[in-house]
């Protein structure tokens, strides 16, 4: 054998075995549920943003948080009004890439809009991105309330005055 086809030999396996460990890895991740330490942290700033409000609205609010993989891959989370009931959905995948980020920054974001919800604001301008979003988004302690973030991250089923 000669010398060359030896290392393209090798190569190749040290290729085959570095796909193999990785799609597994990315299985793993999908197939499972999200870790206790981040269901924790999840939790923790889930208490935070509702004392917040109950601070700043004098509300109690107990919005379901889903964990998802199975909305849009280009969206973070989504807040749905359906029927009368309001949920965040965070997207499960993106929790691979940035946790902090999900939690920090997307789920005050959802918040702000499940809160609009609940104000009975069901507007579609800008994506539900206003002024008044983004009031209730940086009142609620968001990091990033940006209004022009070019998605549409709002589902609305079924409201109460259609
Ligand atoms: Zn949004």
């Amino acid at each position: 054998m000669n010398k060359l086809f030896k290392i393209f030999s090798i190569l190749t396996v040290l290729s085959i075995v570095l796909l193999v460990a990785v799609t597994t890895n990315s299985n793993n991740f999908k197939n499972n549920p999200l870790s206790n330490k981040i269901i924790e942290k999840i939790e923790k700033k889930n208490n935070i943003i509702k004392q917040t409000i109950n601070r700043r609205y004098a509300i109690d609010v107990d919005i379901p948080i889903k964990i998802e993989d199975k909305i849009k891959d280009n969206l973070f989370g989504m807040a749905t009004y359906r029927d009368g009931k309001i949920e965040i959905i965070l997207n499960k995948n993106r929790f691979q890439e940035n946790e902090n980020y999900m939690i920090d920054y997307v789920l005050p974001h959802e918040y702000a809009h499940a809160l609009m919800f609940h104000f009975k604001n069901f507007t579609k301008q800008n994506g539900g991105h206003t002024k008044k979003w983004q009031q209730i988004c940086l009142n609620i302690g968001g990091l990033k309330c940006d209004r022009f973030v070019g998605h549409n991250d709002i589902l609305m089923e079924k409201l109460p005055f259609y």
